[in-house]
């Protein structure tokens, strides 16, 4: 993995709240890669961190795809995605298929703070000669 990573950032709007202050803790880790996040997760994290975020449509309007479709090409790193475990959102299925995909190309997946906290605290996140294994279909 090189250095700088693409990182992509999605909350539910209930969830919202922790990612931000999860974002702000970490802004100094954050700043040294290239962030992208769905419409409004993405909206917010820039305006608190003062960071550069490419933002995608908002969730339920196929930013959750869009993510998809960067992993699926290899273009990201690492998704932190906080997604509510107590609400029904209306595009549960994209949500699913965002979570099987980095499953199915072994992305790291960060779905709550506790485990967003250990990734991007670990001596692998930056270690210029970890090798993600991408598997080959
Ligand atoms: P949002 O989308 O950042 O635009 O709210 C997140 C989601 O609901 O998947």
């Amino acid at each position: 993995m090189s250095t700088q990573k693409n990182i992509a950032l999605v909350a539910h709007d209930h969830m919202k709240p922790a990612l931000l202050n999860w974002a702000e803790k970490h802004k100094q880790e954050l700043a040294q890669h290239k962030l992208v996040g769905t419409g409004t997760t993405g909206g917010l994290v820039a305006e608190k961190l003062n960071l550069p975020v490419t933002r995608f449509k908002s969730g339920p309007l196929g930013g959750d795809q869009q993510i998809g479709a960067l992993i699926a090409e290899q273009k990201l790193d690492l998704l932190v995605f906080f997604w509510d475990p107590l609400n029904p959102a209306p595009h549960d299925p994209d949500v699913k298929a965002l979570l099987r995909l980095c499953s199915v190309w072994n992305v790291p997946v960060a779905c709550s703070e506790a485990t967003a906290d250990l990734i991007i605290t670990s001596t692998l996140f930056n270690d210029p000669d970890y090798q993600r294994f991408i598997p080959s279909y």
